[in-house]
């Protein structure tokens, strides 16, 4: 199984030039790119290594970049790994395909930086809000994804790594309820083996960490926790 990497953006394209161009706008906008040339190489890399998000090019050496969003889709841990598709066709038709075949978006060559970091940032908003890297806050709390900071009243408060994606993902999601299986899937990622229990005890940590703003983080009695402020 993959374990998940949540800096790598992997870049799937056989032309250096873009691969460079790419890899230069995705470091400058604080990712860590990671490039293959061909379908088979990306295959195994996503295997081996979750990414964040795939650019996929559409015309690749050894198959399609549409094939392989077939085959991405089809395997029940890539469901909901974005993909933007890369590509020089600008027909119509061609970018049904690509969203017929599960791409979350689609961006035509040539491409400005600006517009590839724009793509990126409203994809990953739209399907994993607590990736984006603006300031997160609730009540007193604010975390800092940049730096990988909380605060409580503009004081930095020590909080250990699970308990910090534990927040993320709270205050990404506020007034919303998980269940323990839901939050081991969503923060830990499905294929780690760790038992609810766990959840239990990273929640009892993560409101220690919070001190008086522990109340943020509810126990909805039967069901789960839930960041709320009311
Ligand atoms: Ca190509």
């Amino acid at each position: 199984m993959a374990t998940a990497d949540m800096s790598t953006i992997l870049i799937v394209e056989d032309e250096p030039s873009i691969v460079e161009l790419v890899s230069y706008t995705l470091r400058e906008g604080g990712w860590n790119p990671t490039a293959v040339h061909t379908a088979s190489d990306a295959w195994d890399f996503i295997h081996r290594r979750m990414p964040l998000l795939i650019l996929l090019d559409w015309m690749l050496p050894d198959q399609t970049g549409l094939r392989l969003l077939g085959r991405i889709r089809g395997d029940r841990q890539f469901n909901d790994l974005p993909v933007i598709m890369l590509t020089a066709k600008s027909m119509e038709e061609d970018k049904i395909a690509g969203l017929d075949h599960g791409a979350d978006d689609y961006i035509t060559k040539p491409f400005s930086p600006r517009e590839l970091t724009a793509r990126i940032n409203a994809l990953l908003r739209r399907k994993l809000p607590e990736h984006g890297q603006s300031m997160m806050t609730a009540g007193a709390v604010q975390l800092d994804p940049i730096s990988c900071s909380v605060s409580l009243n503009q004081a930095k408060i020590e909080i250990g790594h699970a308990e910090f994606k534990l927040l993320k993902f709270f205050l990404a999601h506020p007034e919303r309820v998980f269940s323990r299986s839901q939050l081991l899937d969503k923060v830990w990622g499905d294929h780690v083996m760790i038992e609810e229990r766990t959840v239990d005890v990273h929640v009892l940590r993560l409101r220690k960490a919070l001190k008086e703003a522990e109340h943020l983080i509810k126990t909805v009695r039967s069901v789960g926790y839930m960041l709320s402020e009311k």
